[in-house]
Order: structure tokens, then C-alpha cells, then sequence
């Protein structure tokens, strides 16, 4: 699996909200660095990297799976390790997620805008500094996902949000 290289707007980069930073990998990427549950707990998990990068780590339930979900910190990639198998649902399916260490719900009111989905509910992180929020579309196969910052122009987090780094139909994983 190769990372596919998105321009990210130079506007964005110069005022990156903390706990995202910018790296080169030959090109450059965005990634979390840090991000945290509604009540301060940092999801990171320095142990299990993706991308040579710490992962994103939320406790999952699928219909009715449920266990570790480990995603990837860079931004617009859909990769992501499970310590359980969700099953795959032909009907829709959200999934519910939850902070690891107090378990309190991360999901919330998510208006995703990703063509055909109409999803209502989202998945939401916190940027650290109540800077702003990351929230990815709760159901199940959709890989719509939207960054949110405080006093950042709009049309640049639009901007921002769209990045893909591996398209729609590509071979990684769907998110969620
Ligand atoms: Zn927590
Ligand atoms: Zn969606």
C-alpha cells in the first residue's frame, strides 16, 4: 500500500491547528499528532504505528462486534487495524465508538456530505486546546470525514476535508 500524495493548501499549513503537524515523506503530508476524547484522554497509541506514524486508537462496536480499532494518523488515508473482525453488513450499518480508557461516546450529530451516503451520525475527536474537531462518518463503508477548526476560513477546511488520499475505490479499507 502506497501513500498517494494530495496538495495541501499552503494557507492551511501555515496556520496548522495544533496537534496536526506537517512531514516529508518525499512529498509532504499532514498528520494527527495528537487528539483526544471529549474529557481530555489522548487516543494516539505510540505502540501500533501505521505508515511508520502512532495510530489512532478507539474502542469500536460494529452491529454486534466489537474490540480495538487502530487508524491511521495521516490525514485523508483510510487505513486502519482491528483486534476483532467486524462483520461485513450488506444492510447500513453505524458504527459506535468510545473512548478506551473512561469509554465515554465519541459519536455525535455528523451531517456527512459524501455522494449518496446521508449519514447523520459521525464520529468526533478533539483537536487539543478546544482548537477544533476531526469527525468521520459513522457508517460503516463511507469514507467521509470533515475537519473542523476554530477561526479557520471555511471554504479552506472544505478544502482541506476533501483530501483523499487514496480515492474512493481504491484498495485500502473503507473507513469504518
Ligand atoms: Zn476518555
Ligand atoms: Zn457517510
Amino acid at each position: 500500500m502506497q501513500l498517494t500524495h494530495s496538495e495541501i493548501p499552503l494557507e492551511f499549513l501555515s496556520s496548522l491547528p495544533e496537534g496536526m503537524k506537517f512531514i516529508h515523506r518525499g512529498k509532504g503530508y499532514m498528520v494527527v499528532e495528537e487528539i483526544l476524547c471529549p474529557n481530555g484522554h489522548s487516543l494516539i497509541a505510540e505502540s501500533v504505528r501505521i505508515h511508520d506514524e502512532p495510530s489512532i486508537k478507539l474502542h469500536l462496536s460494529v452491529a454486534l462486534e466489537s474490540g480495538l480499532i487502530f487508524i491511521d494518523a495521516f490525514w485523508g488515508s483510510h487505513a486502519k487495524l482491528y483486534n476483532f473482525i467486524p462483520k461485513i453488513a450488506t444492510e447500513t450499518v453505524y458504527a459506535t465508538a468510545t473512548c478506551p480508557v473512561c469509554d465515554v461516546s465519541l459519536n455525535a450529530p455528523y451531517d456527512c456530505h459524501e455522494l449518496g451516503c446521508g449519514s447523520h451520525e459521525g464520529i468526533r475527536l478533539h483537536l487539543p486546546g478546544g482548537q477544533g474537531t476531526i469527525s468521520v462518518c459513522a457508517r460503516h463503508g463511507c469514507p467521509g470525514h470533515r475537519l473542523e477548526v476554530r477561526g479557520a476560513p471555511p471554504r479552506l477546511v472544505e478544502t482541506v476535508s476533501a483530501i483523499n488520499f487514496f480515492g474512493e475505490g481504491g484498495d485500502d479499507f473503507a473507513a469504518f
